[in-house]
């Protein structure tokens, strides 16, 4: 963590410049990364739910079956939030939960999730709500929300409204929350807002998809700005208190292609997690946590708010290497281009899953989620959608082979 009083300096000037922080690039501080402290150092707010959380938080879309040392670990470190749906590896993700946070509950923060969709009943969300209740040995989830919304019509189904209500009368859920990172997000958050729908947002969010990133950027790297609009969206549910956490913070994740990069024990995801904690309109973030020495590694930037010395090249560097491969997802420039309705963001991002973070099985269950997979891809002439990616994304020939690797 940076020295107390640069630290301090540093994010008074930051604040100080008020809606620049939405406008300008961040200026890193001089302060270097000090030595890897593997424990939380700040637990932040979460807007109106009071709830104190560790800066640098447990997701569990990859907890697998007997890896409930995974979650001791993190408990050890000092990480009191776990974020967790019931699709996430089969259920699997909420048993390990539950069984590791026995004798813990009541010391850490749950949050869980179900795939909404418009037709569903408070019946239907009532019993989606008890299997997860039961997966993770507990009587109450403290944030419940409307997971991947990219859709305005599932949120204004009346039926989930009366149904958070119901459940938290029955002491079931404490708080309500949407997740998205799809197309229509900012959407869907403006709508959860204007309504009150949501006590917390779970979003991505991360250097590769805000445009004041861009900006340091030299002009041989012509890469036009993406999702422009959600820092407006983050910064209203701020207004209203809303709690803000990301996710999908680093990318795509590909931390081994950084390991020659990195210098004197800073390392790239630390340097992600430093820039996306860098938004005031950011309380704290969500990252899948796979080994020990991963969550040793990512807490390496708890407590910062500001980037360090070191970290921007690294940043730079990243959006260089995969800037023309990574899927945005949020900015659904490509949407309408398919005219088989084929998911593009939704196919390219269970297929980051696979290239990105190797994780093949993870891939496969998401990919079975998807509403339209790509399966027309593969007797398609590839010509609708050929320059449909403003990022240079070629859509046509990545979307085929993805269905093959994953359904
Ligand atoms: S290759 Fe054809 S089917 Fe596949 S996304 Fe492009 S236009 Fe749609
Ligand atoms: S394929 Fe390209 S245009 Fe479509 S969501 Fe991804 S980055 Fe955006």
């Amino acid at each position: 963590m940076a020295d107390q009083d640069s630290s301090a300096t540093s994010r008074r000037s930051f604040l100080k410049a008020g809606a620049a922080a939405t406008a300008a690039p961040l200026i890193a501080s001089q302060a270097t990364a000090a030595p890897n402290t593997g424990r939380v150092q700040r637990y932040a707010r979460l807007g109106r739910t009071e709830l104190e959380i560790a800066d640098i938080s447990f997701g569990s879309s990859r907890l697998r079956p007997n890896q409930e040392y995974l979650v001791h670990h993190a408990l050890d470190r000092g990480i009191n939030y776990f974020d967790t749906a019931e699709s996430y590896t089969g259920g699997a993700s909420e048993t390990v939960l539950g069984n590791a946070l026995v004798g813990e509950r009541e010391k850490v923060i749950l949050v869980s999730k179900i795939i909404a969709h418009e037709a569903m009943r408070q019946a239907d969300f009532m019993r989606a709500l008890d299997g997860s209740l039961r997966r993770l040995k507990t009587d109450y989830i403290d944030i419940y929300m409307s997971h991947a919304v990219n859709n305005v019509a599932v949120l204004e189904n009346p039926e989930w409204p009366a149904f958070l209500e119901a459940a938290k009368t029955a002491g079931k859920i404490r708080f309500t929350g949407i997740s998205g990172h799809a197309g229509r997000l900012t959407r869907c958050l403006d709508y959860a807002v204007d309504n009150d729908i949501a006590d917390v947002v779970l979003v991505a969010h991360n250097f590769g998809q805000d445009p004041k990133f861009y900006e340091g950027l030299t002009r041989s790297f012509d890469m036009v700005a993406t999702q422009d609009d959600l820092p407006r969206a983050l910064e209203k549910a701020k207004a209203k208190d809303v709690g803000v956490v990301a996710m999908k913070t680093l990318m795509g994740a590909r931390l081994n292609d950084m390991r020659p990069f990195e210098r004197d024990g800073a390392t790239f995801a630390q340097a992600g997690f430093r820039w996306v904690l860098s938004n005031p309109h950011v309380d704290g973030l969500i990252i899948s946590m796979t080994t020990e020495a991963n969550i040793d590694e990512f807490l390496g930037a708890s407590g910062w708010q500001e980037l360090a010395y070191g970290d921007r090249p690294l940043l730079d560097r990243y959006a260089k290497l995969h800037g023309q491969t990574y899927c945005r997802q949020v900015c659904n420039d490509c949407e309408g281009a398919c005219p088989y309705n084929v998911d593009i963001a939704g196919v390219l991002r269970t297929r980051m899953y696979a290239t990105d973070y190797q994780d093949l099985e993870f891939a496969r269950s998401e990919y079975a989620m998807l509403g339209t997979n790509a399966a027309a891809c593969l007797s398609c002439s590839g010509e609708p959608c050929q320059s449909a990616c403003t990022h240079g994304i070629a859509i046509n020939e990545v979307c085929g082979p993805t269905h093959s690797l994953l359904a």
